[in-house]
């Protein structure tokens, strides 16, 4: 059977994807990410108790049961399983004038574990903090890396994780990198041309260097995790975040899952042509990418030429909008193919809050059907500069406690 098996498809690819796709929770449920295996019963009844109180925060056994619909026995083993390894506390006994026993409230102890989150996105800085169960951040180290590139920016990695280890208080659960570029499955970053990375398994060798798990992911991936988890997000799981910053990128949550690609490329839009008008160079060779009209770099400096009149009317402020639009241009097939209910934008919001966001607020309005894409809602992330730290965070809790 084995031997008739080689050289095929593995059969767990298929399951893992049937495990993803069909798993029949509801809400804010993110899909563990091809760890479980459908006989792995026990390992998903614990991540459904510990993601419904990480959704719902502190409930009795007996709600975790209704929430869950497991029995109550399976429910209480699992609590005292997950009490053992310190995930879980009991924190008192619900307030109220019910007659009877009064039940014991359980969450999830915030403080149990800790976690490494690193961003390396920035062309200036590679930034790193501690950050509890909860996603907070409760260290923060960042180290300058300007021109750091190849084996040199891999070097500065392993020396911020080390400064970070040294604060951190807890038992570690793991590290998370949002790298920017391609990055397969297997956290290896497959080109990151601003790194001079190609076909660095940084991820492998993190984690043996460091021997804790390691999950390393493209850093619109992560920021899309952390806005689905931390930010506004509506909880639909069908979600695109689109970053703004030196380039232009996008991570694609839908039905709870991040979508990857054929190639690990999924919401790479910044290379593609908005427009048939030609436009300017871009880095890649061709004119009028996405990122030609709006990566930030270019739109300062075009701000700085119109003297940051960005007054509605001024030349400034037509710069905006144009940047808008083409960014409503690259959105609005996308959310017509997709039928997105959500597209958040992340980055500089001296940039993209106002004419910007307007302007591809009413394109994508004027270029995809009202009856089917009228309500969208597109609006700016909150999570600011920390996105993609607590993104990281949310794949190590993903990874080692299939919740998000
Ligand atoms: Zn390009």
């Amino acid at each position: 059977m084995t031997q008739s098996r080689a050289g095929t498809e593995p059969p767990r690819t298929r399951v893992s994807f049937l495990s993803q796709r069909s798993a029949g929770a509801s809400g804010r449920v993110l899909r563990p990410s091809a760890k479980l295996l459908p006989e792995d019963a026990r390992g998903h009844n614990r991540a459904l108790v510990l993601q419904t109180l990480f959704t719902v925060g502190q409930q009795s056994r007996a709600d975790v049961a209704r929430g869950t619909g497991l029995t109550r026995v399976t429910v209480s083993d699992l609590v005292t399983e997950l009490m053992a390894e310190g995930l879980l506390v009991e924190t008192g006994q619900r307030e109220g004038a019910r007659p009877g026993k009064p039940a014991i409230l359980l969450d999830i102890d915030r403080s149990s574990f800790q976690i490494i989150g690193i961003d390396l996105s920035d062309s200036a800085v590679f930034r790193g903090a501690v950050l509890d169960l909860g996603g907070s951040i409760q260290r923060r180290v960042q180290l300058p890396v300007t021109g750091s590139i190849g084996q040199a920016a891999i070097d500065q990695v392993a020396i911020l994780i080390e400064s970070l280890l040294a604060l951190v208080t807890a038992p570690l659960l793991g590290i998370g990198v949002g790298s920017p570029g391609i990055v397969d499955r297997a956290g290896v970053v497959i080109s990151a041309p601003n790194l001079e990375w190609t076909g660095v398994p940084l991820q492998a060798a993190l984690s043996e260097q460091f021997g804790v798990p390691v999950v390393v992911a493209n850093d619109a991936n992560a920021a899309v995790l952390a806005e689905h988890s931390f930010g506004d997000a509506s909880g639909e799981g069908d979600l695109m975040l689109v970053r703004v910053g030196r380039g232009v990128g996008a991570g694609l949550l839908l039905g709870g899952a991040l979508l990857y690609g054929s190639r690990f490329a999924a919401g790479e839009i910044g290379h593609v042509v908005v427009g048939t008008d030609g436009g300017e160079l871009c880095s890649c060779g061709t004119h009028g990418c996405l990122e030609t009209w709006l990566a930030a770099p270019r739109l300062e400096a075009k701000l700085a030429d119109a003297a940051l009149d960005t007054t509605p009317g001024a030349a400034g402020d037509t710069i905006l909008r144009e940047a808008g639009r083409r960014l409503g241009i690259a959105l609005a097939t996308i959310v017509g193919a997709l039928d997105l209910s959500e597209v958040v934008l992340s980055g500089p919001e001296r940039l993209l809050d106002g004419s910007l966001v307007e302007a591809t607020r009413e394109t994508i309005r004027r270029r995809t059907m009202e009856r089917l894409h009228g309500g969208l809602t597109l609006r700016l992330s909150t999570l600011g500069d920390d996105i993609v730290l607590r993104g990281a965070a949310v794949m190590v809790i993903s990874s080692r406690l299939g919740v998000s």
